[in-house]
């Protein structure tokens, strides 16, 4: 790990070179030699304006180019040689995949056209703008792309939203992972798993994959980028400039992370408020998407069926974030805080208010939720160190490893999200059905199914309140018109404890069904459902 690393590094010194000119031509970027003995052979290879990296190996210099571009050199009497070993150790962008199976750019933005073409009629690929490289100059960079994933067919109004980015880092590898698998098992799922079901026919989740390619780009290439590309202020590194695009919001901006730090240093606000491309495109599809909800003042609340959740992943650290950043006030709607404890509960990472970290502002989650008062969060994936922890684990760690195992992990805190996006402040508040069977009971009439659920109000920190009600739902659900409550009742007799298991039966027409569980616990709040389908072929096993 530590050897493929340190490569990585090596090659990370072409990168921003390679990029560009991979870009500006049809050859293969290769690594030249040239040998430079005096010093007015200096002076003429310095007049050809070759891209020559920062070092020279005895009287060689090596530098970027192509075979093209080396019959020139060689014609005009230069000494010139292609470096086979440096050559067949350049990163290929587009390609490949790196570090074991983490997608590139240019891979993710494929993966998009590939879900659009296979799921029509679940997803809406779309531009939102361009980034920073690709507004100064279009043949470089990148558009940004996100895909709304909804059942098109299934036109219900306005269906509330969901909305997940990752990558707004660079460096934080897994976060696109995260969100690219998200999309994939919402869409693979559909049809199959009952709540990825109704989660794509009753939910919009948007899906913002890739937030910050130009930097991502040099991640790519191992280098610990996290800002964007801009580099006009400062004078800063490939590496250490640009803007942080997650201290660039408009909502406090500056209020912390302020204009006059150093701009080459990691949490550069930039010199205005949402003054990068990146920032202004997500800034707009928020506002587009959401209402506003919430007043101005920092300590007034959104109303309680406010509408949104919104969630930007980041690592490290195993953390679950939520407002504010800049102080210790708390959010007026502190069932934020509730929402946090119950996502942690599923993966077990410290529920925070962001301030415990660190001081912040401009941050996504506190636009999301001070502007347009969504239910704003952050994640923080993975520990710090060890064999899955820092910003570029093994991508074996997505599925498995010590400290890793991030989608099994944090694939329920995302559902969970999805799940509670109608109205977060109640729903959130309200116990969540983790487990649902049905089964045909022994010598039942036609149609009759028991169901068995667990419904618990528990939370990371929380016992949370008792259990107050369990009722089911069959095909209708609960927020729709028509719906029919079914209600069960406590296995053990009462519902006085924050877990339990509620029983019932319903009765099921014949075919495939969906049907829906939720409870109630004894401060009124209902949670999200859990469905599970029936299906036993049409016309056939319901006697
Ligand atoms: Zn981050």
């Amino acid at each position: 790990m530590k050897i493929f690393l340190i490569l990585l590094l090596a090659l990370g010194a072409f990168l921003p070179v390679f990029a560009q000119d991979s870009k500006q031509t049809e050859e293969p970027t290769i690594v030249g030699r040239i040998t430079v003995r005096t010093d007015s052979e200096m002076r003429r290879v310095m007049a050809q304006a070759l891209d020559l990296m920062e070092y020279r190996e005895g009287d060689d210099l090596l530098f970027l180019t192509t075979q093209t571009e080396l019959y020139r050199l060689e014609a005009k009497g230069f000494e010139v040689t292609i470096d086979q070993q440096k050559t067949a150790e350049l990163p290929h962008p587009g390609t490949d995949t790196f570090m074991g199976g983490y997608r590139t750019v240019e891979e993710t933005a494929t993966f998009l056209d590939q879900m659009a073409t296979q799921y029509p009629n679940l997803t809406e690929v779309f531009t939102y703008g361009q980034s920073w490289l690709k507004v100064q100059n279009p043949s470089l960079g990148y558009d940004l792309r996100g895909i709304k994933l909804t059942n098109r067919n299934n036109r219900i109004g306005n269906k509330p939203i969901f909305m997940v980015q990752g990558g707004i880092h660079a460096r934080e590898l897994v976060t696109p992972e995260e969100a690219t698998r998200l999309i994939e098992y919402l869409l693979s799922n559909y049809g199959v798993d009952a709540d990825a079901t109704w989660l794509l026919d009753e939910h919009q989740i948007i899906v913002l994959p890739m937030y910050n390619p130009d930097g991502r780009k040099i991640a790519e290439t191992g280098q610990l980028k996290r800002k964007n590309m801009n580099n006009t202020t400062g004078g800063c590194s490939i590496v250490n400039s640009g803007i942080d695009l997650n201290r660039n919001y408009s909502f406090s901006w500056g209020v912390v992370n302020m204009p006059t730090d150093p701009p080459c240093g990691e949490t550069w606000p930039g010199l205005t408020a949402s003054s990068e491309p990146e920032t202004t495109g997500i800034q707009n599809l928020l506002i587009a998407n959401f209402p506003d909800q919430r007043p101005a003042p920092r300590d007034q609340p959104a109303p309680l069926d406010a509408t949104g959740v919104f969630l930007d992943l980041h690592s490290t650290g195993n953390l679950v974030l939520y407002p504010w950043g800049q102080d210790n006030l708390p959010p007026p709607n502190l069932q934020l805080r509730t929402i946090a404890r119950k996502a942690a509960r599923y993966n077990g990472y410290n529920p925070i208010q962001t301030i415990q970290l660190y001081p912040t502002s401009g941050t996504s989650q506190d636009f999301a939720y001070g502007e347009l008062g969504v239910a704003g969060f952050g994640m923080e994936t993975g520990n710090g160190s060890g064999s899955c922890g820092g910003f570029m684990p093994p991508y074996s760690c997505m599925d498995g490893g010590t400290g890793g195992n991030f989608w099994n992990l944090n694939r329920p805190v995302l559902l969970y999200f999805a799940k509670i996006c109608r109205t977060p402040y109640m729903t959130g508040e309200g116990p969540v059905t983790d487990s649902l069977t049905i089964s045909r009971p022994p010598a039942a009439r036609v149609g009759i199914y028991s169901l068995r659920a667990q419904v618990t109000d528990a939370a990371s920190l929380e016992a949370g309140q008792n259990i107050a009600a369990v009722e089911a739902y069959v095909d209708v659900p609960p927020w729709r018109v028509g719906s029919v409550a079914v209600p069960l009742a406590a296995e053990d007799g009462n519902f006085n404890t924050p877990t339990e298991y509620a029983i019932g039966t319903v009765h099921v027409g014949p075919g495939k069904h969906i049907i829906f569980v939720r409870g109630r616990d004894a401060a009124g709040n209902w949670g999200p459902v859990k469905a599970v389908f029936k299906n036993d072929g049409a016309g056939q096993g319901d006697g």
